[in-house]
């Protein structure tokens, strides 16, 4: 018998459910029409909010830093990798996102465990929302403090514990999305700061997907509810509509003389590479100089969103670009987002164990660079193969 056979099992059981899948591969950039597979198709896949993944300026600036430093940081940030460059993009975030300091990470991933492992302790507790992200879930596996869940986005359910629990611990911490990635929906932040004053609690919000899109020129979902200087450790990720890759904490200044003793990611693995640090600070620079980026977002959200909504899709409670557009069994949501590709539009379908069981969905993740024939284009293959699975 192979000594595989625990693996072979499990994929199996993949293909058993109808969830086996081989990764697309994209032969191009990550822009608002790729090339799939050897297809064309309208990419409503990616998480380049604002098309800066692809923008000249940010090419450009990239270009120019590999140039003068190289490919590599070429070690952790607290050995020789702390480049001049990082520290350029710590002092523009901070300055950006209104708060005192920032740390940068390799990704929002590694800021998230990083930054919860570092900050929490054995006497502390973690309060999570159920549906936070699964890097902040293991964050919070790392940590050595006590872990209690709250039922998403319910304040009653985040009182009780905190009534019930408070008095045990020296330091509580609630930890949240800003923006729930899987529903598009937001974290009722202004609640949450108000239980965490009258419980003397910490605050730690993940506005991965907040940042770049809500809030003035994409300052987040902080911004968007005016609490600034209100929420103790705001964590954005340079992944997504920055367009680049890095993750990033903005809190205090002594918070960050500590991070960069305890952080593990910033002591164990090499710093971001000083192309990809450059073309952020081209990002952000631009996000600060102007509102187009974001306004044209929201445009095509609003367009996409009730274009869809008319044709009968049930897209769920998002408050955001994000557009989960849902099915419901997991074999046919793959089956749904499997016709939209034949139709030249590409949407992932999301199961189990992303979402819960048969709550499968088609997440759409508008983008500022597509164009209306896109949209159209996107729209008519909804409408078709919608009628055909006979889900509209
Ligand atoms: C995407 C995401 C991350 C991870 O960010 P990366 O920079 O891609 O590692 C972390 N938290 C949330 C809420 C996310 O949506």
């Amino acid at each position: 018998m192979s000594k595989w056979k625990f693996i072979e099992e499990k994929v199996q059981g993949l293909k058993d459910d109808g969830v086996y899948r081989k990764l697309p591969i994209n032969r191009g950039p990550c822009d608002h029409v790729i090339d799939l597979d050897g297809r064309r198709v309208v990419n409503l896949s990616s998480n380049n909010y604002l098309g800066l993944a692809t923008h000249p300026r940010v090419k450009k600036a990239s270009r120019d830093a590999l140039d003068r430093y190289g490919v590599g940081a070429g070690s952790v940030r607290t050995i020789v990798g702390n480049q001049d460059l990082i520290e350029e993009l710590e002092d523009l975030l901070a300055e950006f996102k209104e708060e005192e300091a920032v740390i940068c990470y390799q990704s929002g991933l590694n800021c998230n465990i990083g930054t919860i492992q570092a900050i929490t302790d054995k006497g502390d507790l973690i309060i999570s929302d159920e549906l936070n992200h699964a890097s902040i879930i293991d964050g919070v596996r790392l940590s050595k403090a006590d872990k209690a869940i709250y039922k998403h986005n319910d304040m009653e359910s985040l009182e009780g514990i905190l009534k019930e629990k408070r008095q045990d611990y020296r330091n509580v911490f609630i930890i949240t999305d800003g923006v729930f990635s899987m529903d598009g929906d937001l974290a009722p932040l202004p609640e949450i700061v108000k239980l965490a004053k009258q419980y003397d609690a910490l605050t730690y919000v993940d506005d991965a997907h907040g940042s770049g899109v809500l809030g003035r020129s994409g300052r987040g979902t902080v911004d968007h509810f005016g609490l600034h200087g209100e929420i103790d450790f705001i964590i954005g990720t340079l992944s997504k509509a920055i367009g680049v890759v890095g993750g990033y904490v903005a809190t205090k200044q002594k918070v960050k003389e500590w991070l960069l003793h305890r952080a593990r990611p910033l002591l164990f693995s090499t710093a971001l590479p000083p192309a990809a640090t450059a073309a952020t600070i081209e990002s952000v620079k631009m996000l600060m100089e102007s509102e187009e980026h974001t306004k044209k977002l929201w445009k095509n959200a609003e367009y996409f969103k009730k274009a869809l909504k008319e044709l009968g899709f049930d897209i769920g409670i998002s408050e955001t670009p994000i557009t989960p557009v849902m099915i419901g069994e997991d074999a046919k949501t793959m089956e749904f987002s499997k016709a939209l590709l034949e139709e030249g539009v590409f949407v992932s379908g999301i199961v189990f164990p992303t979402v819960p069981k048969n709550k499968g969905r088609c997440r759409v993740m508008i983008s500022a660079s597509h164009t209306k024939e896109d949209l159209d284009h996107a729209i008519d293959a909804f409408e078709k193969v919608g009628k055909k699975l006979g889900v509209i």
